[in-house]
């Protein structure tokens, strides 16, 4: 029963109890819009220090960040989208927007959340299970851009304004890095491979991460973010099958999410963030329909 119905019933029983008709008036609900655009928008590392095509300096990602609040949009998370997909009543924000960050950097715990906290935001992280908490290429030592530790991914996620999701244990490999028959640098299939190794590849490394994520954070992980954004219709129906209800590339455009149409969550498109775009042009990605 909701809200306006409950207050109808109690109005009509008020009218029993006392003989008096006892007609309130009270204003329709507003009707839920049945679909929403929701940009979203990829971050990765926070520095001063180097400048790629998936970094962005403190100062620019805070402007960012004062450039949504002040044109009036609302980050949400992953969770947010897909209720809005399963359940009749739930809503979203007309002006929304998903933020998200690609595996797990330390500068996303000390710089990011920080930030977000500060204005209030939501954002989502995708993180990659072999590199949690570390500071060097697993098996080589080879020194890389340091990650945070489950610790830390716990406590943002416990701060209810970060959602921390899968982007592979291990098919998110460097290449010259590795050794051995199978390189994995994302989670389709490999040429070299048969179709029955790769679906079992796929299925035991989401099942590491949904250990770490039970042991760890307590959930199961929902949403799947694929490495370098490469996938197939083969990878999506395996992910379907293991229960994941939405995942992410890394394709260029907007989302229009659709109630009761779980299939609008899928295969999710994304703006790079970095230092390239300007807040101005952050703000025309967010008008494009
Ligand atoms: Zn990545």
């Amino acid at each position: 029963m909701n809200l306006h119905t409950m207050i109808m019933c109690f109005s009509l029983m008020l009218s029993f109890t006392t003989g008096v008709p006892h007609i309130v008036e009270f204003p329709e609900p507003e009707p839920i819009p049945q679909e929403v655009y929701v940009p979203t928008l990829m971050y990765h590392h926070i520095t001063n220090d180097f400048s790629n095509g998936a970094t962005i300096t403190p100062e620019l990602f805070e402007e960012h960040m004062q450039t949504i609040v002040d044109n009036g949009y609302t980050p949400i998370l992953f969770d947010d989208m897909i209720d809005f997909v399963h359940k009749k009543y739930s809503r979203l924000p007309e002006k929304s927007v998903c933020i998200t960050f690609d595996d797990g950097y330390l500068s996303n715990y000390e710089i990011a959340y920080p930030l977000l906290e500060k204005y209030n935001l939501k954002a989502n992280i995708s993180i990659i299970g072999h590199a949690i908490g570390e500071n060097q290429y697993k098996d080589t030592g080879y020194p890389m851009i340091p990650h945070f530790t489950l610790e830390q991914a716990k406590e943002m996620q416990d701060s209810g304004i970060i959602q921390i999701e899968n982007h592979t244990y291990d098919m998110h490999q460097e290449a010259w890095l590795e050794s051995g028959e199978y390189i994995r640098e994302n989670a389709v299939k490999l040429s070299n491979e048969t179709e029955e190794n790769y679906v079992t590849a796929l299925q035991n490394d989401y099942n590491t991460m949904k250990n770490i994520f039970n042991d760890y954070l307590k959930k199961d992980p929902l949403v799947f973010t694929y490495p370098h954004g490469k996938c197939t219709e083969l990878s999506e129906n395996i992910f379907k099958e293991l229960g994941v209800q939405m995942t992410i590339t890394t394709q260029h455009g907007n989302n229009l999410i659709q109630k009761g149409n779980p299939e609008s969550l899928y295969k999710i498109k994304r703006y790079n963030m970095c230092n390239e775009v300007s807040s101005e042009m952050l703000l025309k990605y967010l008008k494009i329909k």
